[in-house]
């Protein structure tokens, strides 16, 4: 077994991590010296939200990419964690999409109860991590933020919880330079009000598209145009929000799109995805991909084929969050701990191939959750994290689908049973088209 093991960052995988291992721990396995590097001041990740964005207080990029008035997008039921639910978390049962304060609560909710704090070390981050084939083990270069000094430590695993959509992938396009009005990435949005009364201009045609022309329309904006590169979202916008072809130049605040159509627009907000960006790890160990549902080179998701003992969590494009963060960090653990082993190099490649090729011959979303479920199932078959209803969070997520085309506006105010607690939510107190109000106590006291 290995006796160091380093987790860099402390949000929902890197957490994940610790409560595994604690679990172990607490169920009488010897476990290693886990030792998780966070650079932020609090666990959380993403769900940290801060107001700062560019370079923060230290010169470093300010990894969240959360807003303000953020609610999850996807039902609540389908990322909770088998073994700890929401019912205990909130003491009686809640609505199917809270807010980013409630979500927060909640994952800051498991850690605290599993005592896992102490095995961080915050405002730390990893600058630098190379292995040594010679001595078999990490070389891991840390700093403390507030001009601390850095210093190398020598770990036998280390496990990448750093998330990846936090470095922004920005286009540009002609005319930018000249625009006279504000051009931002999702990463660097945080509040609709800024663009009160203004001509919105979003390029993309995913999740942050979607929501930040929704959040922009809600909050007053005098009107959105959703710029589209491969195909429109299709829902049924509301009035003054509406999508065309991708943008092809600027001329001043008239934006002109490829077929023709030209708007006058007053801001923009590149909606364009992210990167998987690892400037702290040596070039071998760099995990390159786009956000797909299974990237090539990490067997089961998890191990770096060439260097198992490096482990990344979270890597993948997400349906599963919570859940999936859950089942690759007890994997990892348990191959740590020595109770799974991993077959050789040839063997996990030619596991890799084969969820590849199922993927490739996935025709859409619904598809696409089964593959994403197998995933999840084909994990927790090997482990033993508590036993929930994946089917019904299955068969939730294609509802969830189904809904979103019915009514975007509206599909935040259904809900959904657990498939851990067999408890459905109770309705939405205030439509989330109508809620201007984000705050946990507001969401809380509603279901009183
Ligand atoms: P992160 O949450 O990004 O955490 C990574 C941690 O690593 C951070 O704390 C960071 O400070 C730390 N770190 C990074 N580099 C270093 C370093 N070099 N040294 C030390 N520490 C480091 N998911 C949902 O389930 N529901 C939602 O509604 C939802 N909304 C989202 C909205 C937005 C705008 C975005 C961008 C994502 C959203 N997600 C949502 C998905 C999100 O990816 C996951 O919920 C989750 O935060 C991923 O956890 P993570 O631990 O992999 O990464
Ligand atoms: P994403 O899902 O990776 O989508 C990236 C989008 O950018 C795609 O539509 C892509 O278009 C487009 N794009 C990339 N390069 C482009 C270019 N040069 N020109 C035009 N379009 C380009 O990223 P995301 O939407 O930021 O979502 C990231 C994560 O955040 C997701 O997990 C999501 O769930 C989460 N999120 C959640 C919420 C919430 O409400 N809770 C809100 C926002 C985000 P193509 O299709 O053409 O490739
Ligand atoms: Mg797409």
């Amino acid at each position: 077994m290995a006796s160091r093991v380093a987790v860099v960052g402390a949000g929902p995988c890197g957490l994940a991590q610790l409560h595994a291992f604690e679990e172990a721990r607490r169920g009488g396995a010897e476990v290693p010296q886990v030792t998780c590097f966070e650079q932020q001041g609090d666990w959380g990740g993403l769900w940290n939200y801060t107001w700062r964005t560019g370079l923060d207080e230290h010169g470093d990029p300010v990894h969240g990419s959360m807003y303000r008035s953020l609610w999850s997008n996807g039902p609540k039921e389908c990322l909770e964690f088998a073994d700890y639910t929401f019912d205990e978390h909130f003491g009686r049962p809640v609505a199917s999409f809270p807010p980013r304060a409630v979500l927060r609560d909640y994952i800051t909710g498991r850690a605290g109860k599993g005592g896992v704090r102490r095995l961080i070390q915050f405002g730390t981050a990893v600058r630098w991590v190379r292995y040594d084939r010679g001595a078999g083990k990490f070389a891991v270069t840390v700093q403390a933020r507030d001009g601390g000094r850095a210093r190398t430590e020598d770990f036998d695993q280390v496990i990448v919880a750093t998330g990846h959509f936090s470095t922004p992938d920005v286009p540009s396009f002609g005319g930018f330079g000249q625009f006279p009005g504000r051009i931002l990435h999702s990463h660097d949005f945080r509040d609709a009000r800024e663009f009160a009364g203004q001509r919105l201009l979003v390029i993309g045609s995913s999740y942050s598209a979607e929501d930040i022309a929704l959040q922009a329309a809600k909050y007053g904006a005098a009107s959105v145009t959703i710029s589209y590169r491969t195909a429109p979202m299709g829902f049924g916008w509301p009035a003054g929000i509406e999508e065309v072809p991708l943008l092809s130049r600027v001329e001043g605040r008239t934006a002109h799109f490829a077929g023709g159509a030209a708007r006058e627009v007053d801001a923009i907000v590149l909606c364009t995805g992210y990167r998987h960006s690892f400037r702290f790890l040596a070039e071998e160990l760099r995990l390159r991909t786009p956000n797909v549902l299974y990237p090539a080179g990490l067997y089961k998701g998890i191990f770096w084929l060439a260097n198992p003992a490096l482990m990344y969590l979270g890597m993948q494009d997400q349906y599963y969050t919570f859940t999936m963060f859950d089942a690759q960090a007890w994997y990892a653990r348990d191959y740590v701990l020595g109770r799974i082993s991993l077959p050789p190099p040839r063997e996990m490649a030619a596991d890799i191939a084969r969820w590849r090729g199922r993927l490739a011959a996935c025709a859409g979303p619904a598809d696409e959750i089964d593959f994403q479920a197998s995933y999840l199932a084909d994990l927790n078959k090997q482990v033993d994290y508590p036993g929930y209803d994946l089917d019904l969070t299955r068969a939730h997520f294609k509802d969830w689908e189904h809904d979103k085309m019915t009514s975007i506006t509206g599909y935040r105010d259904r809900s959904f049973s657990s498939p851990c607690t067999g408890t459905t939510a109770p309705p939405r107190h205030t439509p989330w088209w109508h809620e201007l109000d984000d705050s946990a106590d507001t969401f809380l006291g509603h279901q009183a």
